[in-house]
Formats: C-alpha cells, sequence, structure tokens
C-alpha cells in the first residue's frame, strides 16, 4: 500500500513499524464497569506501573547514575502513598472508572502541590503528573514502547509528534518518524532534522492504518510511505537509500573547506545546538562555532532545575569543545511549545502569546540569575561565550536583563570567582515588536541573531505548530521579508553583528537573499552546517542584491517564491 503526507525531515527510512501513543487518551471515552472490575483494572495497572518504574530505574541509574534514577522510585512512593490509594479506592468504590479515579486523584495533587512555595514539595507535583500519565496509558492498555529495547531499524509511527518524544529517540535503530499531527516548525521537528531524522507528517490515519511490526518505508522529502513493499519495490527503497547517502557523502567534503562565498566574502557557518555532546558534533563537522544553544533541553530532561554547577560544567564544556571559535548560549525559552513541569508554567490559552522566555526570566530573578552566572562563569578560561536573550520585545526587557547581569558580576566579584569580563551581550530578534524596535534595540546590545521560526510565526500570527494553518506559515511572505530585512538594515547602520539562527538560514534561496542584504552569519541544525557551506559558495553579493531587489518588489508569496525559485 502507499499513501502520502507531507514530507518534513529530509532522508529516507526504512524499518518495522512500532505504534506509539503520545497523546494521553481520551477519558471520556471509557465504558465503565463495575466497581470490582475497575478495581481489579487499577491493581492490575498497578503492578505493571511497579515493573515500569523498576526497570526505567535500572536503565536510568546504568546509564546516568543513582542520582537521576531516584526520580522512578519517588513514583513508585507515590503510588503507594496512603492517602493516594484511598482516595482512588473510594471514588472506584462510587462508580468512577479506574483511569478516571487516578485522573482525578493525581490532578488533584497536581493542583494543591504546584502552589507550595517550598520547590521540594512543589517537585511531587511534577512527579504526580508523571504518574498520571503513565498510569492512564497502561489501564489504556498502551505500552510505553519508547522504552523498549529495539534490536532492528524501526519506523516509529506516532499520533503526534512532541518534543520530548523527538529529545528521546532510540537513534541507533529509530530509521524514520510517521506522525498523523505534529507542527511543521515546532522543536520537535526542529530536533528530528538535527538529527538527521526522515519524518513524515499529516498522515491522518496512520496509527489505525499501519499495522505494528510491517516493513514500512518513507520518504521524508517527497511524504510517500509504503507499507509491505513487494520484492522489485523493495528494491527500488534501497536504491533510493544508497542514493541518498552517497548525497550526504559527497557534501562531507565541505567539512574541511572554508566558510567563503563565490564573491570571496568571509562567512561563517555555525551549528545550533541542544547539549553538550552536540557541541562534540558541531567541531567534529567542522563548524565556524555555535550561533545557537537552546539551554532549554538541559531543562527538558529533568526534574528540578538544573544547579548552577550542573549549568556551568555544561556551558564549560561547550566552550571548551569549540575553543577558538565563538558560541552563543540562549538563555532559557521555556513556553510556548515546551513546557517544563517542574517550572509549573501557568495553563495558558495561549501559551505562545504568554508567558515564554524572557518573560519566565525576569519574573524569576533568581532563577534566571543562576543560568547568568552558569554561563558567565562557563567562559572564563576560553573567552569565547556569548549570552543571548530570547523572545524580546521591548527596551526595558533589554535593560532589566543588563541589570541582573551587573548584580551577577558584582556577586561574582566578591565572591572571588572568575567569570568572563568581555561577554558578547545580544538578543533575538523573533517578534514584530523586537523587529519595528530594531534600531534602538541595537543601541544596547552587541548582536542580533534571527530567529526566523519565531518571527514568521508571530508576524503572520500564524501559530508555528498548528497543522491547519501550516500553508499560511511562511519565511517568505513578503511582510516576514520586510521584518528581517529592517532588523538588518538597522544592525548595520548601528555597527552591531547580526546572524540569523532560525531554520531559513538552511534555505537556499534565503541563503541567497540575505548574500544581498550583507548577512553572512548563518547558524543552521547539525545536519545542515556543509550542506550550507556548499550553498554559500554559490552566490555572490552582486548576484545576492539583484534577487533580494527583484524580491523586495513582489507583494504576494506566489510572486517572492517564482522568483527565488532558481535559486
Ligand atoms: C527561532 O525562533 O527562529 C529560533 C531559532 O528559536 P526557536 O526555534 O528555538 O524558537
Ligand atoms: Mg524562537
Amino acid at each position: 500500500m502507499k499513501v502520502k503526507g507531507v514530507g518534513a525531515s529530509a532522508g529516507i527510512g526504512i524499518g518495522k513499524a512500532l505504534k506509539y501513543h503520545t497523546l494521553t487518551p481520551d477519558l471520556s471515552s471509557i465504558v465503565t464497569e463495575t466497581p470490582e472490575q475497575e478495581l481489579a483494572r487499577f491493581e492490575k495497572g498497578s503492578v505493571k506501573f511497579v515493573e515500569e518504574m523498576r526497570r526505567l530505574y535500572a536503565k536510568t541509574e546504568k546509564k546516568l547514575g543513582k542520582e537521576h534514577a531516584a526520580i522512578f522510585d519517588s513514583q513508585i512512593m507515590l503510588l503507594r502513598d496512603v492517602e493516594l490509594q484511598e482516595k482512588i479506592r473510594d471514588a472506584i468504590a462510587a462508580g468512577s472508572s479506574a483511569s478516571q479515579a487516578v485522573y482525578d486523584v493525581t490532578q488533584y495533587y497536581v493542583q494543591t502541590l504546584g502552589q507550595v512555595e517550598n520547590p521540594l514539595i512543589r517537585q511531587r507535583a511534577a512527579d504526580a503528573l508523571d504518574l498520571q500519565n503513565r498510569m492512564i496509558k497502561i489501564l489504556f492498555g498502551m505500552q510505553d514502547t519508547l522504552n523498549l529495547q529495539l534490536t532492528q531499524p524501526t519506523i516509529l509511527i506516532l499520533d503526534e509528534l512532541t518534543p520530548s518524544v523527538a529529545a528521546n529517540l532510540d537513534t541507533t535503530w529509530i530509521r524514520g518518524i510517521v506522525a498523523e499531527k505534529g507542527g511543521f516548525h515546532g522543536h520537535a521537528l526542529i530536533l528530528a532534522r538535527q538529527m538527521a531524522m526522515p519524518v513524515i507528517l499529516g498522515l491522518e490515519d496512520a496509527m489505525m492504518v499501519l499495522t505494528e511490526g510491517s516493513l514500512v518505508a518513507i520518504d521524508g522529502i517527497s511524504g510517500e510511505l509504503e507499507d509491505d513493499p513487494q520484492e522489485e519495490s523493495y528494491q527500488e527503497w534501497k536504491e533510493k537509500e544508497r542514493d541518498w547517502i552517497r548525497h550526504q557523502q559527497l557534501l562531507a567534503s565541505f567539512k574541511t573547506k572554508k566558510s567563503v562565498g563565490k564573491d570571496g566574502r568571509a562567512y561563517k557557518i555555525m551549528a545550533n545546538i541542544n547539549n553538550v555532546e552536540e557541541a562534540g558534533m558541531a567541531a567534529e563537522i567542522g563548524a565556524d562555532g555555535v550561533g545557537l544553544f537552546r539551554t532549554e533541553f538541559l531543562f527538558l530532561g529533568k526534574s528540578k532545575i538544573p544547579t548552577e554547577e550542573e549549568q556551568f560544567q555544561a556551558y564549560r564544556q561547550v566552550s571548551e569543545l569549540m575553543k577558538g571559535k565563538p558560541v552563543t548560549i540562549r538563555t532559557l525559552d521555556v513556553g510556548g511549545d515546551k513546557p517544563i513541569s517542574y517550572l509549573h508554567l501557568p495553563n495558558e490559552a495561549n501559551p505562545y502569546l504568554g508567558y515564554r522566555a524572557i518573560r519566565y526570566g525576569l519574573e524569576h530573578p533568581g532563577e534566571f540569575k543562576i543560568q547568568l552566572r552558569a554561563i558567565l562563569r562557563a567562559g572564563a578560561e576560553h573567552q569565547n561565550l556569548s549570552i543571548m536573550i530570547p523572545f524580546i520585545t521591548s527596551v526595558e526587557e533589554v535593560m532589566r536583563t543588563k541589570q541582573l547581569l551587573e548584580e551577577c558580576k558584582c556577586e561574582l566579584d566578591q565572591q572571588g570567582i572568575p567569570y568572563e569580563k568581555d561577554y558578547r551581550f545580544g538578543i533575538m530578534i523573533e517578534t514584530p515588536a523586537a523587529a519595528l524596535m530594531a534600531k534602538e534595540l541595537a543601541k544596547e546590545v552587541d548582536f542580533f541573531s534571527i530567529g526566523t521560526n519565531d518571527l514568521t510565526q508571530y508576524v503572520l500570527s500564524c501559530d508555528r505548530s498548528n497543522t491547519n494553518v501550516a500553508g499560511i506559515y511562511s519565511v517568505f511572505q513578503p511582510a516576514v521579508l520586510r521584518a528581517i530585512k529592517m532588523t538588518i538594515e538597522a544592525a548595520i547602520q548601528e555597527g552591531i553583528e547580526i546572524s540569523m539562527c532560525g531554520e531559513a538560514a538552511a534555505s537556499a534561496p534565503m541563503i541567497a537573499v540575505l548574500a544581498g542584504w550583507n548577512l553572512t552569519n548563518l547558524s543552521v541544525g547539525l545536519n545542515s552546517v556543509w550542506y550550507v557551506r556548499e550553498r554559500v559558495t554559490n552566490v555572490s553579493k552582486e548576484e545576492g542584491i539583484a534577487l533580494a531587489d527583484k524580491v523586495m518588489q513582489a507583494v504576494t508569496r506566489e510572486e517572492v517564491m517564482k522568483i527565488v525559485k532558481q535559486k
């Protein structure tokens, strides 16, 4: 059977289908049985839950040590809590289904514990939420397949591709992802691309139509999927896979080449990274630096805020791995599609317009300063770190952040702790407000980095993770191009450095237009560094100017696309 979704991350993947539910099941669909049957279901589910936690404990202890594994022990303790047990049993006796009872009682814990000041008690709320998710999945008979030990090439079939799934992929065996839903410009996909993981999105009935264990081949460019390909077709897929690998190998020759445009201009082709390991990869593939370290991923995998020491160690290692090359560390960009349960962000109707990134930091200066101190200290040895603030919408936010940095420096001086004195301080331009105020903002900072993923979302009022409006989302809409151009002009006029770190920095037509606008610092996914280096060798400033002039005369996206098509 052949079906077609939308290619979302390039590559060819062939493997056995493995289904995984990322969404919490719909509780309203349950048929409640007798209290005895529901109680038996709860007890059986509890046994399975404890087994799963023990297995995860052992796996995590082996990989990361006892301290990290302890979270699974506390989950078991919470489930065995006398009061919680009593409440669940009472609810079942009163006619609730096992799932509904688990949901209601754990929800009560999530809400009441989440309000408490003491962070240790608040942590129990996050445990309760985790317990809720896992137990309900178990009661619905959904296996936590992502924790299975894979032993063969696998194509993961998901209801929704979420950042937490993308961050936990077993890249040794998972060869591709097919998801019914998932934002085309959200973080989950950015992560998948980073890992060179082929992805197809928008295959609506994938979870129903595809059979667990059957052979599946996918093309992450065209969006084609073939289920159970027969011999001839299977050989064609293998050939496609070999072609793809050859293409990747050709690009590998750009590892050691200098980043120089066709006109001889020096470029900086840097990497976007999410953790220390990826900094190692950035160094290994010959990136000219790290243009964006998304530090929220240090926070996402944890059960509590990483300490100053933990953060310091991570940033220091990145600085060390990239020594001699610049590294831009972006402060925590929480909120939007990256909720972090232990930070207890409020439930918001519009998280992308709410309590996100710098807004959270400035409201929690204690937590924010831990990160700022860690970054300042981490640059002491190699003096190559820059601090970058996400989601800026006003000059006040920049001033308040600078004030906090001053406080951190004073404290470090008083404590006699070494830190990088000449660090560079910059901001992401990723909101229309920042683009409109670029000239004023440029007077306050050393550099801008244009975040086209969000800039596109906010200029077009188009949720980057919402498939319904994916057709509207485009960096080539004239309004977005104008916002980019005005940002670059302001930076150049004020004499500060300008770069781009959104996904568009890896788009060939965008690279050509940027050549005309004098933007030559590009930071892209690890998987795109060589490709972008190859692309810049194909475009000169003059060609870029001619192209950009034409593009700026276009008033529709279609016209823009026609003009840039050849690039
Ligand atoms: C962006 O918005 O373009 C960006 C680089 O940041 P993120 O994708 O992490 O929001
Ligand atoms: Mg952003």
